[in-house]
């Protein structure tokens, strides 16, 4: 089943996606894997094994990696081996748009045909990565367009983190028989697979239905359905705590 965590708001968000993995841990994984917006551009990078490999290879890979914006993706291998490759976030070209998902793709493979017909290139065995390069196709500048048509096309179930390069400070969340929560807070707004891992910051969450699209910046959080209209959905207030 693995995790999803992002962040957008006034903080380093690196340390905040490494502590939501860590506390999505329990639903079993076997690589992991974060996207951020640096000051050097759209970042990416991605372990095999432990969270503390990623943390290592971060360290390695040297780099400001602060962010206030990222994703970030513990993968439970479906199609394709534990790798680096396989690991989550999957980009399109040139990282235009990274996506992290929990779930299956079950039409991935004519999907993946028809995108290689167009000259896409896949790096991955994954399911995942024609989420990434459909995105990318059907991206003409409006992110909602995109992920509606998107939807149109896929089958099977997700929960998807989507960054689109051009849109720095934005997280995109959707989700498809896939369990993700919205959350927000003063110091800014997440997306998560579940409430552990976001509880040391929130406990104001609202529990996003099926085709449902969040759209997040640091300030604020918008919902739409596949039409692009507006919902209005209600946030509540977790009563446990950790
Ligand atoms: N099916 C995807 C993969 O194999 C996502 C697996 C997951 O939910 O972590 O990469």
């Amino acid at each position: 089943m693995c995790g999803i965590v992002g962040f957008t708001g006034r903080e380093n968000a690196l340390p905040i996606l490494i502590k939501g993995l860590y506390s999505l841990e329990y639903r079993g994984y076997d690589s992991a894997g974060v996207a951020a917006f640096t000051k050097d551009g759209l970042r990416v990078v991605k372990a095999r094994g432990r969270i503390a490999n990623l943390e290592e290879k971060i360290k390695e890979e040297g780099g400001d990696m602060y962010c206030t914006c990222g994703i970030g993706h513990t993968r439970w291998a479906t199609h394709g081996e534990p790798s680096v490759a396989n690991a989550h976030p999957h980009c399109s070209k040139d990282k235009r748009i990274v996506v992290v998902h929990n779930g299956i793709i079950e039409n991935y493979k004519e999907l993946k045909e028809y995108l290689q017909k167009k000259g896409f290139v896949f790096l991955s065995e994954t399911d995942t990565e024609v989420v990434a390069h459909l995105l990318d196709y059907y991206y003409k500048g409006n992110p909602l367009e995109a992920i509606a048509r998107a939807l149109g096309r896929i089958r099977g179930s997700y929960a998807l983190g989507i960054l689109f390069k051009d849109q720095p400070g934005k997280i995109y969340a959707v989700r498809k028989d896939s369990p993700l929560i919205i959350g927000r807070s003063e110091n800014g707004n997440f997306i998560a697979s579940d409430v552990p891992a976001i509880l040391k910051y929130t406990k104001n969450v609202c529990y996003i239905s099926d085709m449902e699209i969040a759209e997040l910046t640091k300030d604020t959080i918008t919902f739409y359905d596949v039409d692009q209209e507006i919902l209005e959905k209600e946030f509540r207030t977790v009563e446990w705590d950790a």
